[in-house]
């Protein structure tokens, strides 16, 4: 009992302590007794207190016996002393009648109700004794006509009862205000904006509004609440790093629907349009089925024997011909934390070589690595949920209410209410248009912009002394490196508004708390690593770094990427984070894995396909990573695939990259699969397997321990829970993770042996002891040096909101309703110089390749760039992108290729594009 007089309030004349979550009473009165004790009807605890209803009426007296008074118990503040009573007659009478008179305005009819027993109106009103009500209403709003014209959901207002919930969640939620009540009375309805179709709205199908719907009034068309379901598994999503839970709906043994779960720290009753409808992919047609086997050009289908036996020879062929270094592995983001773990076994232990590498060298391999120069860990410094606690937000080289929509719309919302926001992007993305501060760069300028926003830190005197002078090192240099800024050449260089960056800085350093995000389009240049180490100066001379609504935080793209990185699916580090050139670390890892670890240092992926283009990789084994697709300057990259003597892809489709192999093992999706992924801020969270894999398919860590023992290597049979152990006995932030105590929540690495997990990195000491300030001039980059002359455009890529990556998995469902092309975005400058209209064709063309596509006349992209997505193989964007890679990592320059644009055509193609034929051969 701590010595502070605890805080009580009486529930029907039992006391209670007030909890610091306890902000209303209806919070007060269900954590003690339950969801059931008081009922609701227009209250989400996700969604912020309304008090429309009144069903959640409890009385109150501010003291024992004295006179009690009825309110809202949604909204109402639970106090000291208070006594609440939840239930008498009076009370009873009212609620009543109110539910009697909310179902003057519904079907009553609940035998012949689609909805069932998971209608919420019904069972408030079961719980009632409501069987009929008393009132006629002649104007019920029965027959308003189903609208299904939405890919994803349905609207059937003849349910509706007008509790808001749905507008609510559109608003607070997703921050989209699509949907809306319109007239007055009982002519009130819903409406989506302009009064559209749903289908037609500007709806991005998150589908907060159907979760919340407690009638089925909008429903997924899935499954609404009225069809039985024979299970409901937990798991995590499988598409962006952000990691929501979500909850599958399971029927005859096929996952029917997907939803949030209750309780979430992550997403609380969100997700986006990938994560809660796009898993249509999972038993698509097209799915692989069986091991495949290229014999004269044609696959062949073999049993999984006869698949193991033919990698092994050739393996082996390759391995005493040319040493194990002549193999190499690219791992996959989309698996598990498990499977990633087996697979660096598998080439460092089994195959004998250090060659591994996963798909974070073309994403945040220099968040990873800039972050470990100066903090000494290379990971999210801060929790998501840190959202609430910011003041500012620094978005730079992100656009995360398309890339990782759900931290996308809190951070939207936040702004909405008020918080300033900084955005660094060429793009005028969604989040730029809501910024204060939008500081619309050059790409390829981040390096310079963030020198401007550090010198006017330092010149304003703005620094954090304190935390500068105890807690980094280096000042001395970086002070001198900040005299020495020529600020009108470097705002020349970016194209910006020195005023603007001024006024930017000086609210980052001024803001009590500043928070910052970055994406791709920090890590994707040629100084990517230096500009995520400029960020963490930001941070350590600001004092925004180890506690609570600050920090450096990387929006990691996939959903596991982190966990990848951390399984030691880097040719550098092995599980863990060890360097692997160090002997120490060889000699653990050779007593942990009982194998010789190998010595030599391993290839980054464009270092792999150099050596398979000049013979020196042979074997290359891939899972899960469509790299011709999604790998710049696919030219170069075909060409390194089709030099091998032994491509082995793992993959759940026919993915460009596997048109390409030897061998294809059909591998399984999340959905069918036990294990973890480890989301953006080190959330390691369970993934639960909610279907059969199916038939002819392995969990990609099956086929890899099947493999391995092949190879000779006594890997006992996959067990995600026994891989798991074993991770914790070799990755010390893994220390006390169990698949126990991950729980519904997950915990956050570090974890201590004791299970306690580190919500904020970094709070007393950095892992390096000091921070390290460090500082680089801007350089420009090497492909415009080289090309711009000829190729006077800038094109940077990046994701639409319904489409992944590749796609491969989006672009079979119903997203393709939605989004089915990559569309290149000019500037009306640009356009009218070479005459392009919407949605005329263009040729894209660089000094790799050339594509055609539909243009769309934008001022969203400044002067001189252009904009497009690589989800499509019809277009194979990457055909243009460019070799440039940042100097220290090599992560691919993807925000700045060298291009130009012409126009082929007026709105309709009238002939095949070389771009076309191109794509065309890369597809067969
Ligand atoms: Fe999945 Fe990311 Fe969407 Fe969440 S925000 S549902 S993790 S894709």
């Amino acid at each position: 009992m701590s010595a502070e007089k605890r805080k009580v309030a009486y529930i029907d004349g039992k006391p209670y302590e007030i909890g610091p979550n306890h902000t209303s009473i209806l919070k007060f009165v269900k954590s003690y007794l339950g969801e059931k004790k008081v009922p609701t009807l227009c209250d989400d605890p996700n969604l912020a207190p309304y008090g429309a209803c009144r069903v959640c009426s409890v009385e109150v007296a501010l003291e024992k016996d004295g006179p009690t008074k009825v309110v809202a118990s949604c909204h109402t503040p639970v106090g000291e002393n208070q006594h609440i009573f939840t239930s008498n007659d009076g009370l009873q009478n009212l609620r009543k009648n109110i539910v009697e008179l909310v179902l003057t305005d519904h079907p009553m009819n609940c035998d012949t109700c689609e909805v069932d027993k998971n209608c919420e109106l019904q069972t408030v009103a079961n719980d009632l004794g409501i069987s009929d009500h008393r009132y006629n209403n002649p104007k019920q709003h029965k027959g308003t006509p189903k609208d299904t014209s939405h890919s994803y959901m349905r609207m059937n207002l003849d349910n509706c009862i007008n509790c808001g919930r749905c507008v609510r969640a559109c608003d607070e939620i997703q921050g989209s205000f699509v949907l809306t009540m319109s007239g007055r009375g009982f002519e009130s309805r819903i409406t989506t904006d302009n009064d559209m179709l749903f289908g037609d709205s500007s709806c991005v199908s998150c589908g907060a509004c159907a979760h919340t719907c407690p009638t089925d009034a909008i429903s997924d068309v899935f499954q609404s609440k009225s069809v039985k379901v024979d299970k409901k598994v937990r798991t995590t999503c499988s598409y962006c790093g952000v990691g929501c839970n979500l909850e599958t709906s399971v029927k005859d043994g096929k996952v029917v629907a997907i939803d949030t779960p209750k309780e979430t720290e992550v997403n609380a009753g969100h997700t986006c349009i990938k994560g809660r409808y796009a898993f249509g992919f999972y038993d698509h047609p097209d799915r692989l089925r069986s091991p495949l086997i290229k014999r004269n050009g044609k696959f062949e289908e073999v049993s999984w024997d006869d698949a193991y036996e033919y990698i092994k020879q050739k393996l082996e062929k390759i391995k005493n011909e040319s040493g194990p270094d002549a193999i190499a592995g690219i791992s996959s983001a989309r698996c598990t934390n498990e499977e990633n773990y087996v697979f660096q076994k598998m080439i460092r232990a089994a195959i004998g070589t250090n060659n591994i590498d996963c798909c974070a060298r073309i994403c945040h391999s220099p968040t990873a690595w800039g972050m470990q120069q100066t903090f000494g860990t290379g990971a999210a410094t801060n929790s998501t949920e840190d959202i609430y606690h910011a003041d500012l937000f620094l978005i730079i080289g992100a656009n995360p209410t398309n890339a990782h929509p759900v931290t996308g719309a809190k951070i939207k919302q936040q702004v909405m209410k008020g918080k300033k926001l900084i955005v660094l992007d060429p793009i005028t993305t969604d989040i730029a248009k809501l910024a204060d501060y939008h500081i619309r760069l050059r790409p390829g300028t981040n390096v310079a912009v963030l020198n401007m926003m550090l010198y006017y830190i330092v010149k304003g005197n703005l620094l954090n002394k304190d935390f500068v002078e105890n807690r980094t090192e280096g000042f001395d240099e970086f002070l001198n490196h900040i005299n020495g800024l020529d600020i009108d050449h470097l705002a020349s260089v970016a194209g910006v508004d020195k005023q603007l960056v001024k006024e930017a800085a000086i609210a980052y350093a001024t803001a009590k708390n500043s928070m910052e995000f970055h994406g791709l389009g920090v890590t994707e240049h040629e100084q990517g690593s230096k500009t995520v180490m400029l960020i963490a100066d930001l941070a350590m001379i600001t004092g925004n770094i180890g506690r609570r609504g600050v920090g450096v935080n990387p929006l990691r793209g996939q959903n596991n990427v982190q966990g990848a990185a951390d399984m030691g699916c880097q040719p550098h580090q092995g599980a863990g984070y060890f360097p692997v050139a160090d002997k120490k670390i060889q000699d653990f890892y050779t007593e942990k894995y009982g194998a010789v670890h190998p010595t030599k240092a391993g290839l980054k992926i464009p270092e792999i396909f150099d050596a398979a283009i000049n013979k020196e990789v042979k074997g290359l084994w891939i899972i899960g990573e469509d790299i011709v697709q999604t790998d710049p300057n696919s030219a170069h990259v075909i060409k390194a695939m089709e030099s091998l003597d032994l491509l082995v892809v793992q993959e759940i489709f026919m993915s460009e990259t596997a048109k390409l192999a030897d061998v294809v093992l059909p591998g399984t999706t999340f959905l069918e699969k036990d294990g973890t992924f480890t989301n953006t801020e080190r959330r390691v969270q369970r993934v639960n397997k909610a279907a059969e894999p199916l038939p002819g398919t392995k969990p990609d860590g099956v086929i890899v321990t099947e493999m391995m023992q092949k190879l000779g290597y006594d890997q006992p049979t996959y067990d995600a829970d026994q891989v798991l152990a074993e991770v914790a006995d070799v990755v010390p932030f893994f220390k006390g993770i169990t698949r126990e105590r991950l729980g519904k929540l997950g915990l956050q690495w570090p974890v201590k042996e004791d299970g306690t997990d580190t919500k904020i990195l970094h709070e007393k000491e950095f892992k390096l002891g000091k921070g390290r300030l460090k500082s680089f001039d801007w350089k420009e980059s090497t492909e415009i040096k080289n090309n711009i002359k000829e190729y006077p455009l800038i094109l940077t890529t990046s994701r639409v909101l319904q489409h992944y990556n590749a796609a491969t998995m989006t672009r079979r469902t119903k997203n393709l309703n939605i989004v089915d092309e990559d569309i290149l975005l000019v500037n009306p400058i640009d356009a009218k110089e070479r005459e392009l209209n919407n949605g005329d064709i263009a040729r894209l063309y660089s000094g790799r390749g050339e594509v055609s596509l539909k243009v769309e006349v934008t001022d969203k992209v400044k002067e001189g760039i252009v904009f497009t997505t690589f989800h499509f193989p019809e277009h194979m964007v990457n055909m243009v992108t460019g070799d440039g890679k940042d100097e220290e990592t090599k992560c691919a320059e993807y925000k700045v290729s060298a291009v130009q644009v012409q126009k082929i055509s007026n709105k309709f193609k009238t002939e095949i594009s070389p771009s076309e034929k191109q794509a065309e051969i890369v597809r067969n």
